[in-house]
């Protein structure tokens, strides 16, 4: 990427799942600061198309006047990660159709799902996909209700101020309740926030081909990430390490080892999410190893026993990201 706001950036492909993980205040000021201004209302400046007016005024509190930088709120970030967990809940939900009958049991349960974000998050303690949809869903100040005569899933602005305000924009959210239906909204989500490309002509030992430029800011590049993700059909991994922090601190769901960039998607073995996470692991075991080491030497002071050594760290996850220019 070439740089932000003067700044240049490191990505490693897994940034927008770590941008899932806002759920208070507390979750914003690390991002802000490794970051810098998302540009939520910008990125909807910089396109006319229909969808983004919608997202600016669904994400954004104030959106400040064109060009001003800085207006974002923490609640717009944390809209906006809840719209990243909606998503990457409803591509868990396409691979996972077990996942779509507990989702509609949620949502007929007599009282409704439950539509505080707070509630759900102390009620989904697991990173599973109801969390991401219902969580997420909660985040933008919506709740998930259930139509039983189209089998589909509605959203609702909790704001009863809103709801009379684009029925038709955030009806584009709405979802018919089985894996077609899901992967058609999905599409139609992720598209609103594709940057468009252009192209240009390279010439390379006399030799001509087309290129693209890469999105120039980062919102665009953390949709084409998950763009991405979805393309590479290949379900998300979760993190081994038991300690995983998660979100927004490391990815927890992964495709590929982090820092090794998309090329190695394919061939990636890791169980871990992050080096951090693969190093505490390795860390873990060993301090297990020495644990029952000791354990072996007090119960037997006199022989001297050949335990097999901790389980060496895996060196390959072990090394530090090194980062990559998208
Ligand atoms: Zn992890």
């Amino acid at each position: 990427m070439e740089a932000w706001e003067g700044r240049r950036l490191q990505l490693d492909g897994q940034e927008f799942l770590r941008f899932r993980g806002l759920w208070s205040r507390e979750d914003v000021p690390a991002l802000v600061e490794e970051w810098g201004c998302l540009g939520i209302d910008r990125a909807a400046a910089r396109s006319e198309a229909r969808g983004k007016h919608g997202w600016t005024e669904l994400l954004v509190d104030h959106p400040g006047p064109p060009g001003a930088m800085y207006s974002e709120l923490f609640a717009d970030w944390i809209r906006l990660s809840g719209l990243m967990d909606y998503a990457v809940g409803l591509f868990g939900l396409q691979h996972d159709h077990a996942a779509i009958g507990a989702l509609v049991e949620v949502l007929r349960a007599p009282a409704g799902g439950p539509r505080d974000p707070e509630q759900i998050r102390a009620g989904y303690r697991d990173e599973g996909w109801l969390r991401g949809i219902l969580g997420g869903a909660a985040r933008m100040n919506m709740s998930c209700e259930f139509d039983a005569d189209t089998n589909s899933m509605t959203l609702v602005s909790r704001d009863p101020s809103k709801r009379g305000g684009q029925p038709g924009f955030s009806a584009m959210m709405d979802l018919r309740l089985t894996p077609d239906g899901i992967a058609e909204t999905l599409a139609g989500l992720v598209n609103d926030w594709l940057p468009p490309l252009h192209p240009y002509l390279a010439s390379e030992g006399g030799a001509f081909h087309l290129a693209y430029r890469p999105p120039p800011d980062l919102l665009s590049t953390l949709w084409m990430q998950f763009a991405n993700v979805l393309t590479a059909e290949r379900a998300l991994k979760v993190c081994s390490f038991d300690a995983c922090p998660g979100p927004p601190a490391r990815p927890h769901l992964f495709l590929w080892r982090y820092g090794s960039g998309a090329t190695s998607a394919k061939n990636s073995t890791s169980r871990y999410c992050h080096p951090r996470c693969a190093s505490a692991a390795s860390a873990d075991r060993r301090r297990e190893g020495d644990r029952m080491d000791l354990e072996a030497r007090d119960r037997t002071p006199d022989v001297s026993i050949e335990l097999p050594g901790a389980p060496a760290p895996e060196r390959d996850e072990e090394r530090p990201a090194e980062g990559r220019t998208a």
